[in-house]
């Protein structure tokens, strides 16, 4: 787990050399054996934000009462910092947003909605910490819990106490799944060929570039670099 702050220009944040990001603690990755196998998942679930509570607990108070800081024109001031931004790929994203992998971490829409072009409302922190406390609280049923809202049955989640904070605005794009694979490769170009069919798009691309020789059907394992082409 790595902390950086977002007063940090992105140029400079983003060189290793210049360490902006600092080392806030490791995560276990442990087997679970002692849970049931059908258990596994959702202690692993409830162990993370165990150790994230942990880990985030002084974030609590400073957030609140603020903290005193040295700024680099040599003055000190009070700083309240909060949590604005998470940066993970997408089962981690799941894993904060305590929701199942098979549903979006940002949004409601249902399981098989995905990749429709139909809006959905936000998840919103409020009205999912409700629904985690209900379910604990044996107050929701597990059909609605797990089937409608797509939760996993984790209370408190790591970010239920820390101040200002909207885990689910926090959560940023990750590039490679969400984008490349994610967006361009498995919507719109499935979209595209079921358009146009497979055979139209093949000679498309092997018109445009040398890149794709063979079409873009029959490819099996997918690079970055070949996405990037493909874009
Ligand atoms: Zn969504």
């Amino acid at each position: 787990m790595y902390l950086t702050i977002g007063n940090i220009s992105k140029d400079v944040r983003r060189q290793p050399s210049q360490h902006a990001c600092v080392l806030l603690g490791y995560l276990p990755t442990a087997k679970l054996e002692c849970f049931s196998s059908g258990r596994r998942s959702v202690e692993r679930y409830r162990l993370f934000h165990y150790c994230m509570t942990q880990i985030l607990k002084p974030l609590v108070v400073c957030g609140k009462e603020g903290v005193l800081m040295m700024c680099p024109d040599g003055l000190v001031r009070r700083i309240f910092p909060i949590l604005a931004a998470y940066i993970a790929d997408f089962p981690e994203q799941c894993l904060v947003a305590c929701c199942k992998e098979s549903r979006c971490p940002k949004c409601m829409v249902a399981r098989d909605k995905r990749g429709e072009s139909t809006r959905s409302s936000a998840r919103v922190q409020r009205q999912t910490m409700k629904s985690l406390k209900k379910y604990e609280n044996g107050e929701i049923s597990k059909e609605e819990f797990d089937g409608n809202l797509g939760l996993r049955a984790v209370y408190k989640p790591f970010w239920a106490d820390l101040p200002h904070c909207d885990i689910f605005m926090c959560i940023t794009l990750d590039i490679l799944h969400q984008l490349h694979k994610g967006m361009f490769k498995d919507h719109l170009v499935s979209w595209c060929s079921q358009l146009i069919g497979e055979d139209t798009l093949d000679e498309q691309f092997r018109a445009m570039t040398s890149y794709f020789k063979k079409g873009i059907s029959s490819r099996k394992q997918w690079t970055g670099s070949d996405h990037k082409e493909l874009e």
